[in-house]
């Protein structure tokens, strides 16, 4: 047997252990950090190690590796597994091309400008459209940023920032924005954050007002970050609304999707970003609503020049043959890059645009079933709105953050909290379409279950002066 052959025999029982080991735990058992070395062995020698106890080593850390698949993870903005994807990115890494040409990515290249293609064609983007396959939300965001700047001065690339550039978010945004304007040399202080309508939404009457200010001050006016599913409520600032002021000042108009951008695949859904098509740039993760292996990013561009404009660069050693269409390494970030794209294009291919679809709806389901349970228990009290796969709720008086520190500690559920304005609240994300109804009302039984057994848990005290 070749090396590959023997190690992919290892790979498959190790599998075999993994998920069966979700089944039985799918909270997997902490190790508390301070003695993580302790009990791994995670140290690197100088002697080589036979497979067996290589194998015994790798078991052991997969299975106290915090497990994102099980129907118990709702920690993050992303978990399930959707298995043709996964078989995708195995694929991708044992063919482990790099992006950047056609000469050494082939038919690669076709399989991720067609995922782009068609990414832009939903959202209602014209011929000149194109995109790119960047390393996460928070570097698409980075990539339309730069593109915001030098579109509304293009000397900045030669002689760096001259102008009082001036960029526009919403308090809810996502923190990206805040070092991405630091990266692209339009510093912190130039970042103006709109205030939001009491669901989170970005208040376009306040935009206005903020940019005609800038301007009575000698600023530029140059960029706006709108974002579809805010990090904390899920909530979708109002595109139509933000482009008509993008339009009137000649401003660069960023979807920021990471989150929700996904919506795009819904007929039932889609209307929260209703206005897209008027947007400069909009990226979405398959690897948060579409439950792609990490990371897989996506961002569009409504007019391709704005990305050769900021990106490309001649370096005659690599872009030797075929023309710039197909060496994407014309319009990236990085040079070598991974094949990001081939994962996506597995689990669209076999299961279709219906079922993408199907994954997304599915979603705002479980939300449904999670806020139909809060509003009938009186004991939780809701924080978050309709229309958003983030279910925020306190569960008696209990104090959000302990309450979810213990659930993680004594390994019952990963479920994460966040804050909006003065309120602090448990944040469930019914993102991991391989749930379905039972797995939701169980974690409310897992909860409510826990705190009959743990009565020592800090109450949030009452605001009083
Ligand atoms: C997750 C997220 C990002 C960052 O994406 P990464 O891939 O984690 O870098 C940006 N914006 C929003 C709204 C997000 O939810």
């Amino acid at each position: 047997m070749s090396n590959i052959t023997k190690d992919l025999a290892m790979f498959n029982e190790l599998v075999e252990v993994l998920i069966t080991e979700e089944g039985i735990h799918p909270v997997a058992e902490r190790i508390e950090a301070n003695k993580l070395y302790d009990v791994l062995d995670l140290s690197l020698n100088a002697e080589e190690m036979v497979d067996a106890e290589f194998k015994e080593v790798l078991r052991d850390v997969l299975v106290s590796t915090p497990k994102t698949a099980t129907n118990l993870f709702f920690n993050q903005l992303f978990g399930g597994r959707q298995s043709k994807a996964v078989l995708g990115d195995l694929l991708a890494v044992l063919l482990n091309n790099s992006m950047y040409t056609y000469k050494v990515a082939g038919p690669q290249v076709g399989i991720e400008q067609e995922i782009i293609r068609q990414s832009c064609h939903l959202i209602g983007y014209g011929a000149a459209s194109n995109g790119t396959f960047p390393t996460g939300g928070s570097m698409s965001n980075y990539m339309a940023l730069v593109m915001g700047r030098d579109a509304k001065d293009p000397e900045c690339r030669l002689d760096g920032m001259t102008k009082p550039l001036i960029v526009y978010t919403s308090k809810e945004a996502h923190y990206s924005n805040d070092k991405n304007v630091s990266f692209a040399g339009i510093g912190r202080n130039n970042m103006r954050y709109i205030a939001t309508d009491a669901e989170g939404r970005m208040l376009p009457r306040l935009l206005e007002a903020q940019i005609i200010e800038d301007m009575k001050n000698g600023g530029i006016p140059t960029y706006v970050n709108a974002t579809a599913g805010t990090t904390v409520l899920g909530a979708f600032d109002p595109i139509d609304a933000i482009a008509d002021i993008t339009e009137k000042y000649e401003m660069w108009l960023h979807v920021d999707g990471a989150y929700c951008g996904s919506v795009i695949f819904s007929d039932q859904y889609k209307h929260l970003v209703s206005g897209v098509s008027r947007s400069n740039s909009f990226s979405y993760n398959a690897h948060k609503m579409l439950g792609t292996p990490l990371t897989c990013s996506i961002l569009l561009v409504n007019d391709k020049k704005h990305l050769h404009d900021s990106f490309s660069n001649d370096a005659d050693y690599l872009y030797q043959t075929d023309g710039d269409d197909f060496n994407l390494g014309k319009t990236s970030f990085q040079c070598g890059r991974r094949n990001d794209a081939l994962k996506f294009w597995t689990l669209w291919k076999s299961i279709g645009t219906s079922g993408l679809k199907n994954i997304v709806d599915q979603q705002f389901s479980l939300a449904d079933i999670a806020l139909d349970y809060i509003r009938s228990h009186s004991e939780y009290t809701l924080y978050s709105f309709n229309d958003s796969i983030s279910v925020c709720f306190n569960y008696k008086d209990i104090e959000p953050m302990a309450l979810c520190t213990a659930l993680y500690e004594q390994q019952i559920t990963v479920v994460g909290f966040g804050s909006f304005e003065e309120d602090t609240f448990v944040r469930l994300v019914t993102i991991n379409a391989n749930n379905e109804k039972v797995d939701i009302l169980n974690f409310f039984h897992v909860l409510e279950a826990f705190v009959v057994k743990t009565p020592n848990l800090p109450k949030v005290l009452a605001l009083q002066a």
